[in-house]
């Protein structure tokens, strides 16, 4: 087993991480910024190195201080959370070559899943379903996209292929507006990913974003823990989560979950990870593949019953899956609302001090969550600042027992999202299930005409 590893994340997820270490005798070294000596996971951690001054540059995203930080403490592996450098294929080849393991798959992976248009080759090749689209770069030649544009038919999307956290992408609806379209994403893809590879894709109108979350020891063992639906999203963010997916049948779960298996084994994948989909009249397209532990992975835990986290621990260490395909059983229904410091009608973050904090509980509530009363959330980072999940026998459940866990959940002295989170979880669409992934912006429109005209 790993005797001590690095947490190179911060907030609930560097906790996350920190309590499935401890649960394995794992010991624990947490890194962070000057403004984050605060942190929950610091003070429980066996150990912890300040990694630089507040901005992420300097400190999340510095390699050599967190390379330096498991030198000086002797750890042998560091974990990458999400964000940060947990998708960044360099910083894993410094991790390996500096002789500690990187808890996630391998740099060459890694790098093949951050490139769009690789990545899309190497899964078609692997039987993914993918979107309609170029199969590949597009070049300069106008009549050339045109003609491409023309075989996938309008409207058609453009992404860059080093593009992320959606940006980088224009949607593209008469051939009038197409090259002028191709030449912008090309330039703002420079500026944004020092890449100026841009693609084409067939524009799917309304889809649902449902994802596949697999486990691959690397040793020849992959499975399948089903799917989660993340539809409910605002400005391309999850705002709440769920699994299993809504309305999409066991044989469908089977297949689909049957060829992210197979396109696994195919690339030599190794350790969590998640394959992307647009779910459309009742088929799969992949977008992308994310070589890491996501935001949303609790869901997943609630009804599977594995631990993610431990999971990616044991693959580190060398072990094969112990877990078969036919022990993964999904049980009743999960839902993930992200909190977030930010107010829940302009959405403008709302750092500041936790004057109190009361945490919801109960049978099937989960806190995912580094507050405490006294804690003052730094305007550096991300908004998030925890997530609440709730797990019943069925969805039904799910949706009664989050009503009350939200109801219960205090945190006064600054401002967050949990009325947004009520409303959403009052809303008969919502309620109803299966929306696609302009509900929730639709819904936002309209409640927003409905105050205008009101005054
Ligand atoms: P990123 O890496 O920036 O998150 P993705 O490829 O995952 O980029 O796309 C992000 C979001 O953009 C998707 O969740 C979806 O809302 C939208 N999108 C991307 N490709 C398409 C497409 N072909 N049709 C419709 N929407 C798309």
């Amino acid at each position: 087993m790993l005797e001590k590893v690095v947490i190179a994340n911060r907030g609930e997820i560097a906790l996350r991480i920190l309590r499935a270490c401890h649960a394995l005798g794992i010991r624990t070294v947490a890194v962070h910024s000057t403004v984050d000596r605060n942190l929950k996971h610091v003070a429980m951690a066996d150990e912890s190195v300040c990694i630089g001054p507040a901005p992420s540059a300097e400190s999340y995203l510095n390699m050599p201080a967190i390379i330096a930080a498991a030198e000086v403490t002797d750890a042998q592996a560091i974990h990458p959370g999400y964000g940060f450098l947990s998708e960044n294929a360099d910083f894993a080849e410094r991790v390996e070559q500096s002789g500690f393991v990187f808890i996630g798959p391998k740099a060459d992976t890694i790098r093949l899943m951050g490139d769009k248009v690789e990545a899309i080759r190497a899964m078609k090749a692997a039987g993914v379903p993918c979107v309609p689209g170029s199969g590949g770069p597009l070049g300069d030649d106008a009549a050339t996209n045109v003609k491409i544009a023309a075989e996938i038919g309008y409207p058609v999307i453009v992404k860059a292929a080093g593009g992320g956290g959606g940006r980088g992408m224009r949607v593209v609806h008469t051939e009038a507006a197409l090259v002028n379209a191709i030449a912008t994403t090309k330039q703002e893809a420079k500026a944004a990913f020092g890449n100026d590879m841009v693609y084409m894709e067939k524009f799917l109108e309304n889809p649902r974003h449902v994802e596949i979350q697999v486990l691959a020891d690397g040793q020849g063992s992959a499975i399948h823990l089903g799917e989660r639906d993340c539809s409910m999203q605002r400005r391309h963010q999850k705002v709440v989560e769920e699994a299993p997916a809504p309305g999409i049948t066991d044989a469908q779960r089977a297949e689909i979950g049957k060829v992210c298996v197979e396109a696994c084994l195919r690339i030599g994948y190794r350790g969590a990870g998640t394959f992307e989909f647009l779910y459309e009249n009742g088929r799969f397209y992949f977008i992308e593949m994310n070589t890491r532990i996501q935001v949303e992975h609790p869901v997943t835990e609630l009804v599977t019953g594995i631990d993610l986290v431990r999971e990616q621990l044991l693959i580190a260490a060398g072990h094969r899956l112990s877990i078969k395909q036919s022990d993964v059983v999904l049980n009743g229904h999960a839902i993930e609302c992200r909190i977030n410091a930010e107010d829940p009608d302009n959405f403008f973050p709302c750092p500041g001090l936790i004057q109190h904090f009361h945490a919801p509980g109960g049978p099937g509530v989960r806190v995912d969550s580094h507050i405490y009363e006294g804690y003052r959330v730094p305007p550096n980072y991300d908004s998030m600042i925890g997530k609440l999940i709730v797990h019943g026998a069925d969805r039904a459940q799910a949706i009664a027992r989050m009503r009350v866990a939200l109801s219960e959940m205090v945190v006064d002295g600054i401002k967050t999202n949990i009325p947004l989170q009520q409303r959403i979880l009052a809303d008969g669409g919502f309620t109803q299930g299966g929306q696609n992934i302009h509900y929730l912006e639709k819904r936002l429109a309209e409640r927003k005409e409905k105050a205008l005209s009101l005054l």
